[in-house]
């Protein structure tokens, strides 16, 4: 049973661990370094991303958690989370701190204050059963995004028409939207999915070196 970790300095949390509880994976909060040691694949939550960010650097778990997604940890951010993931920021102060690893340009906010929530339906590539319906809260967008990023979703109509909001690089899956929070467990069961073959591969390889080859 993969074990997800989801940080837990602010945000969301709660919806995130029934998510993957929902879909029977092992669920537990990461504050503290030692905490992280122990999961397959973490969680950014959805919340305020400057206060994340802040209270991971007091913690000491942001220089491990990077370390950890650099080393290929798989992560899903959602909203705030996806702002923590990217690589670059817009619109955000510039002493922001981030995690990165995620080759994308992010922008804060992007959708203006005049529209801070809304619902939408948006079609994920690869996510079988139609579109999910996403609710955006004070969403960030995706820019621009990197050779090596797949692009999974793009709002459709509206001002915002074509705007990038799901992708996925590698192990490192993130959303403008929420899907915590509408019962609709499909993108955290593609998160599972990646945790799931990233520790058959990772065992793959220990009887590897065990058998010797
Ligand atoms: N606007 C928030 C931020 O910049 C994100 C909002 C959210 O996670 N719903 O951190």
């Amino acid at each position: 049973v993969p074990v997800i970790g989801v940080l837990a300095l602010q945000g969301d949390v709660r919806e995130h661990l029934a998510a993957a509880r929902a879909l029977g994976a092992t669920a537990l909060t990461v504050r503290r370094p030692q905490e992280l040691a122990g999961v397959d694949g973490v969680v950014l939550p959805g919340g305020e991303s400057t206060t994340i960010g802040k209270l991971a650097a007091r913690s000491g778990v942001l220089e491990p958690l990077r370390a950890a997604i650099a080393g290929g940890l798989p992560a899903y951010g959602s909203c705030a989370g996806m702002i923590l993931l990217a690589d670059r920021l817009l619109g955000a102060p510039p002493d922001q701190v981030t995690v990165g690893g995620l080759d994308v340009t992010v922008r804060r906010n992007a959708f203006g204050r005049q529209v801070d929530s809304f619902e939408s339906e948006v079609a994920l590539e690869g996510l079988p059963g139609g579109p999910v319906h996403a609710v955006f809260i004070r969403a960030p967008w995706v820019e621009q995004a990197g050779p090596g990023v797949q692009v999974l979703g793009r709002v459709v109509g509206g001002e915002a028409d074509g705007r990038i909001v799901a992708v996925r690089q590698g192990n490192l899956v993130a959303t403008s939207f929420h899907p915590e929070l509408t019962g609709d467990r499909r993108v955290h069961a593609l998160f599972v999915d990646i945790v799931r073959r990233h520790l058959d591969q990772k065992a793959g390889v220990s009887a590897g070196y065990e058998r010797g080859t």
